[in-house]
């Protein structure tokens, strides 16, 4: 199974994601940003780590690439838009917008009601609820697809694209 589909340029990562689209890995031990990871992953040098301090920016206008030609390192000043990159993934109650608490996303993932009656009684739209029943948001650890997968598509996608 493919984490990644292609879409133009852009490799959109189809796994989980955080509460604002950015897409989630599990890696070395805690969920990080996926386009972080890939900087890494795909950088030549075996040595090279982010630098403390600076974010992983978008070139793009798609939250969830994670082409590391479509990513770069670069300071909080220069892109206000990408501020939330710095440090490591948030997901669930973690998320700033966040309505609801854990024990409310176990009753919805256990609730026989409707999506839209779901989204009506925690008063959350459609999407969060349809989010939270495939597992795409309020994702605890062991629901994050594990980083060989991911490697398995970028190389794939490597294999096709050159
Ligand atoms: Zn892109």
């Amino acid at each position: 199974m493919s984490y990644v589909e292609k879409k133009g340029d852009c490799w959109l990562w189809k796994g989980a994601t955080d509460c604002k689209g950015y897409s989630i890995f599990y890696y070395k031990g805690k969920a990080q940003f996926g386009h972080r990871v890939s900087l890494l992953l795909f950088n030549k040098d075996e040595h090279f780590k982010l630098t403390p301090g600076k974010i992983v920016c978008h070139s793009c206008k798609n939250k969830n690439c994670v082409n590391p030609g479509h990513l770069r390192e670069d300071t909080l000043q220069s892109n206000s838009k990408d501020k939330h990159m710095d440090g490591t993934a948030q997901t669930g109650d973690k998320c700033h917008f966040s309505k609801l608490n854990w024990n409310q996303i176990s009753e919805i993932r256990s609730s026989n009601l409707k999506i839209p009656e779901v989204a009506r009684k925690y008063q959350v739209s459609e999407q969060a609820i349809r989010r939270i029943l495939q597992g795409k948001s309020w994702i605890s650890q062991p629901e994050i697809q594990p980083l060989p997968n991911l490697q398995l598509s970028f190389l794939q996608l490597h294999l096709y694209a050159f």
